[in-house]
Parts: C-alpha cells; structure tokens; sequence
C-alpha cells in the first residue's frame, strides 16, 4: 500500500488540475476542457480518497479549503506554505512517524 504522504500529493496534484479546468480565466486562454479527463480525475480521486484514514481525510479537505492545497514541500526545514522554519528536532523526531505536519499552518509536509 502507498504511503499516506504519497496519497495526499496526489491527491493534491490532482485538485490543482480540477481548479485548473474550473477557472475561467484558463478557460478564456483558449485551453479547452477536456470533460473525459476531468471525470476520469473526479473519479480516481475519489478511489484514492477513500485509502486515507478519515481524520487525515477530513484535515486535507479542510485545508485545501483554506489554502488552495493541501499538502506543501518542506524545503531545508522550511514550511513552503506558511514560510515557517521548523524546530530540527520536530523533523529528525518525525523520521519514524509516518506524516509531518507544519506546526505553525497545519499543512501537510512532504521532503524534498
Ligand atoms: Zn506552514
């Protein structure tokens, strides 16, 4: 099974898509809406969804409510959302648990 983590930035790649296709500023830069692909991403998102446990589900939609994405990188020990620098300690603790979490904007983290 893939990783929460991976789950997520997929998930996350796929709804910058969708908003993509649902903009109307793109739509006027003569991008044409492909309805095949955007049912085929509704639906695979909604398979993969479906793998995370519930809470982790309910905190990504609600963050990328917020903030228009759900998961961000984390870039020499800085958040990408929020910019924040985390403690050393919190990301070497974080190695053996499975998801990393910025403890100033609650986004989830990935390494990059
Ligand atoms: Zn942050």
């Amino acid at each position: 099974m893939a990783k929460i983590i991976n789950i997520l930035i997929a998930i996350n790649d796929m709804d910058a898509e969708l908003r993509l296709y649902e903009n109307p500023y793109y739509q006027n830069l003569g991008f044409e809406m492909d309805e095949k692909k955007i049912q085929k991403l509704k639906k695979v998102r909604e398979r993969e969804i479906k793998k995370l446990p519930q809470d982790i589900r309910e905190e990504y939609e609600r963050l990328s409510q917020r903030y228009g994405k759900g998961v961000a990188p984390l870039v020499e020990g800085t958040c990408l959302n929020c910019f924040s620098v985390l403690p050393t300690a919190m990301i070497s603790e974080n190695k053996k648990r499975e998801i990393l979490k910025c403890p100033n904007c609650s986004i989830f983290l990935y390494k990059v």
